[in-house]
């Protein structure tokens, strides 16, 4: 149990490290393995298999005498070395061998060691059908990232080491075996098939994967390498919507990075009850089977599509260019998370992928103010897998686009090929990253990888502006925030570009720039102007990761909205204007919402009209419900859904009943139903109706990933006093309810507790409790959720013995964090209440004392 969750040296952050929290480096390294070859009998009924692993090791020094592997929960029965028995110590996780002769340094010796594995609870995985899941298919797979490899066969597994390497499989005929490099052999023997595959580039053991599954494959080329998606029969042109744009992707992906794809295949297998979106093994992509989208889901889904990407762009950035240890993940995960937004650039335009940066910016900004902040390198940690977050992918990603904007494109690309081509096949520390961008650019970029990637944080700018017409004067004055008046701990040196506007008859012309240096903390500058500008665009093109609060009158901020080209500028000048308020705001929004070309902004305004608390927002969104973009029309009514009154009920209900083209637009309105009647329950029979209405969504609108059910739940789970809602969301977590609605309901039952009577959160707390012993990693996830919402210290017990049970660093860590929000939770409202009990005491002391005056007075009085 954490007890010093928050950071000592800052009070307004928690800390990442959790108790236990300790510094790790790789291992020392006796040789180096050279080839990995895995000869595996998998007997999937039984959910086993037998393997012998044989591993080559070059080793580096004469003498050596033992070894020591990661091998877990493995049933060890031999260990060979060229072809000679060899003792050994096996205690659950280190296999230590006994080496026989002593190695000679360079003499390669051949390891042998044979193995069995009973349902094995990581690394591979059985996915069988089951009595509440009978059409479930059958399927095997597995996930080395980060440290699973282990549990399926024995290893030095840590990424420093690269090999060759071999897999060679005995599954049922009827079934494929995937994995990574080239099929060199298959051969059928009776019932059984032996696939046997060989991959002859280096690469470390996390990225070794086996996918076995009666899968449809489905060919496509690019420059006459195969490139294949294997999916579950039936769903071939899912596959075909989905995936579709991988060559493409591949030719993008071989010219930026200046190396051509370095795998002889390219293969993407969805499997089902995938633990991750997507994992990246070398020439062999293991997918959630979710991500495939059907022609409605195709309509506003755009993530699966960047799955596609991220995963893609780690063949070179963490499969061809591996990282050296956990610490220095953010290479590839920044570089993947990154080329999601080159993609974007590429498939979609400049401002669809300024607006991507900005929710990715987004993302990492949220986890660093509601989680925690930390560097994004760091070696302290629990479990590598924590490092996984949001710092290391959107923040990461962030990074890459600030040198970008630093060396300017062409230098960019540069620096990027030098990086691929000098490190390909090898391992790599955020030091190198810098040394090729000096080597390719010249530049020295540690000022900013000291600012961004060593330390924590970034600037939280507050930006205000005046003219002064006398003397044509523009003053900026811009302040930093985070830092603390009279402090200079946290404060950020950059170069940012201000840049003044001017507009002809409604359209942008001319562009006066400015490049100052930000090093203080409050800093004003002056620029002498030949006219008055229009509007100001700090930190023109968004370059930089930041926050920023504008302070301009509203003229500068109307004009901005209006013509800056920069949509990220356009979104935060929205946002100022909703801060101001006002008729004139309401104008302003309204008028963007209906006019402005980019749909990302028109989200942003939609969000930002609801803030305006004027009844005049209303009629300004009810416009935007007829927009053609869905993403549009879901932001539109999320923010109706903030206005609480029966209008808004009514603007949205037709999207229940009467439903729209995209399942998400119809699952954002089955939830806005439930949040608005929450509040605006003028009679029972209401409530009654609106639970009416969600029930019919949940028996006639099953379909796709549950989307839209799983939308109608969550509307129920705003109907926080109904026993009823609860009644039925219950009905919804028993097993054999579909996978994704059923989390959904687990979820929900997080939300639906905070009005419920103590008999039912009794009921609700049975529920989740019994569901926490369910194993699989989604399920937990949810239980943990459901559990974090709740104010009650008995939901902290709960996820206090998950956070001990749970084999999945990732379930352990969201819980421990679940149970601070818990306590936290139930301890204001303790605290509260004896707030209050003092308060009624000082309020009868008060009276007392009133009394007493009064009394005094009377005696004065009468004296
Ligand atoms: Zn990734």
């Amino acid at each position: 149990m954490p007890h010093s969750y928050f950071d000592s040296e800052n009070n307004s952050h928690k800390s990442f490290e959790l108790p236990g929290a300790k510094p790790h480096y790789n291992p020392d390294r006796p040789g180096q393995v050279e080839h990995i070859f895995l000869d595996l009998n998998l007997d999937i009924p039984k959910q086993s298999y037998t393997g012998i692993c044989t591993i080559t090791l070059q080793p580096i020094t004469t003498g050596i005498t033992r070894l020591s592997l990661d091998a877990v929960n493995l049933n060890i029965l031999s260990v060979q070395i060229d072809g000679i028995q060899q003792s050994f110590d096996y205690d659950g996780s280190k296999l230590d061998i006994r080496l026989d002769p002593a190695t000679e340094a360079g003499k390669v010796v051949k390891i042998a060691i044979a193995y069995s594995v009973e349902k094995p609870q990581r690394g591979l995985y059985f996915i069988t059908p089951d009595k509440h899941y009978p059409h479930k298919p059958t399927q095997v797979w597995t996930q080395g990232e980060d440290e699973d490899s282990r549990f399926w066969f024995p290893c030095f597994d840590y990424p420093g080491q690269l090999a060759t390497s071999e897999i060679r499989v005995r599954v049922p005929k009827s079934m494929l075996a995937i994995s990574n490099g080239r099929l060199i052999e298959t051969q059928e023997d009776g019932d059984s098939k032996i696939y046997h595959w060989l991959q002859e580039q280096v690469h470390p053991t996390y990225l070794m994967t086996l996918a076995v599954g009666d899968f449809a494959e489905i060919e496509d080329k690019w420059h006459g390498f195969p490139v294949t998606y294997y999916v579950e029969k039936g769903r071939e042109e899912d596959a075909r919507r989905s995936m579709g744009k991988t060559p493409r992707m591949i030719e993008f992906f071989s010219d930026k990075y200046g190396y051509f794809y370095a795998f002889p295949k390219y293969a993407q297998v969805c499997v089902d009850d995938f633990i991750f979106g997507g994992m990246e093994n070398t020439s062999t992509t293991l997918l959630t089977d979710r991500c495939l989208l059907d022609e409605r889901a195709a309509i506003d889904n755009r993530n699966t599509e960047s799955l596609v990407a991220h995963e893609l762009a780690h063949q070179w950035f963490g499969d061809l260019v591996v990282i050296k240890h956990w610490s220095h993940a953010w290479i590839k995960e920044g570089m993947a998370s990154y080329s999601e937004v080159m993609w974007t650039q590429e498939e979609y335009g400049n401002q669809e992928a300024a607006y991507y940066r900005l929710l990715e910016a987004r993302n990492y900004l949220a986890e660093d103010s509601s989680r925690y902040r930390r560097p994004i390198v760091t070696h302290v940690y629990r479990e590598a897998i924590e490092l996984y977050d949001r710092h290391l992918y959107e923040k990461g990603s962030c990074v890459y686009h600030m040198i970008r904007a630093e060396l300017g494109d062409d230098l960019f690309w540069q620096a990027i090929h030098t990086f691929v081509r000098d490190n390909a096949h090898k391992t790599v520390e955020t030091i190198d990253l810098l040394r090729a961008i000096e080597k390719a650019s010249g530049r020295n970029l540690l000022f900013l990888f000291d600012q961004y990637v060593y330390r924590g944080g970034h600037p939280d700018f507050k930006v205000a502006y005046t003219w002064d017409g006398d003397s044509k004067l523009a003053k900026v004055t811009v302040t930093q925030t985070q830092v603390k008046e009279g402090s200079s701990t946290d404060l950020f040196d950059l170069k940012i570009p201000i840049s003044f506007g001017y507009t002809q008859e409604g359209k942008p012309t001319d562009f006066k720039t400015f490049p100052v240096r930000i090093y203080e903390r409050e800093q004003s500058f002056y620029f002498p102007l030949p006219e008055k500008p229009q509007f100001v665009s700090f930190d023109a093109g968004n370059n930089y990761l930041k926050t920023v609060a504008l302070e301009y009158a509203l003229p500068e901020l109307q004009a901005q909205l209006q013509y800056d080209l920069d949509p990220v500028s356009r979104i935060y000048a929205a946002k100022a204007i909703a801060t101001k308020g006002g008729l004139e705001a309401v104008k302003a929004l309204t008028n963007a919402l209906k006019s402005d070309e980019f749909w990302g902004v028109r989200v942003e305004v939609a969000k930002n009209l609801a803030e305006v608390k004027l009844d005049q927002a209303f009629d300004g969104l009810v416009a935007g419900l007829q927009d053609e973009n869905a993403l549009v029309r879901r932001a539109v009514i999320e923010a109706l859904s903030q206005i609480k009154t029966k209008a808004s009920y009514k603007a949205i209900k037709p999207f229940v009943t009467g439903g729209d083209p995209s399942y998400y637009v119809e699952a954002t309105a089955a939830r806005a139903i439930g949040a608005i009647a929450l509040v605006n329950l003028d009679e029972e029979s209401k409530e009654k109706k609106v639970i009416k209405l969600l029930n019919t969504v949940l028996e006639e609108k099953a379909g796709w990933n549950e989307v839209v059910r799983s939308g109608a739940i969550g509307g129920l789970s705003q109907l926080k006093t109904s026993s009823e809602a609860l009644d039925i969301i219950l009905q919804y977590t028993k097993a054999g309810v579909p996978q994704a609605l059923r989390l959904a309901a687990i979820r929900a039952l997080g939300t639906i507790s905070a009005g419920q009577t103590p008999v039912n959160l009794e009921r609700i707390l049975e529920r989740l409790d019994g569901l926490s012993l369910e194993t699989f990693f989604l399920t937990q996830v949810s239980v943990v959720v459901a559990l974090g919402q709740m104010e009650t210290i008995k939901a902290a017990a709960i996820l206090n013995a998950l956070a001990s049970q749970t084999p999945d660093g990732r379930v352990r860590r969201m819980a421990e964090e679940a149970v601070q929000q818990v306590q936290a939770k139930a301890g204001s409202q303790q605290a509260t209440k004896q707030l209050r009990e003092e308060l009624d005491q000082l309020k009868k002391d008060n009276q007392q004392l009133k009394s007493r005056l009064e009394s005094l007075e009377a005696k004065s009085a009468s004296n």
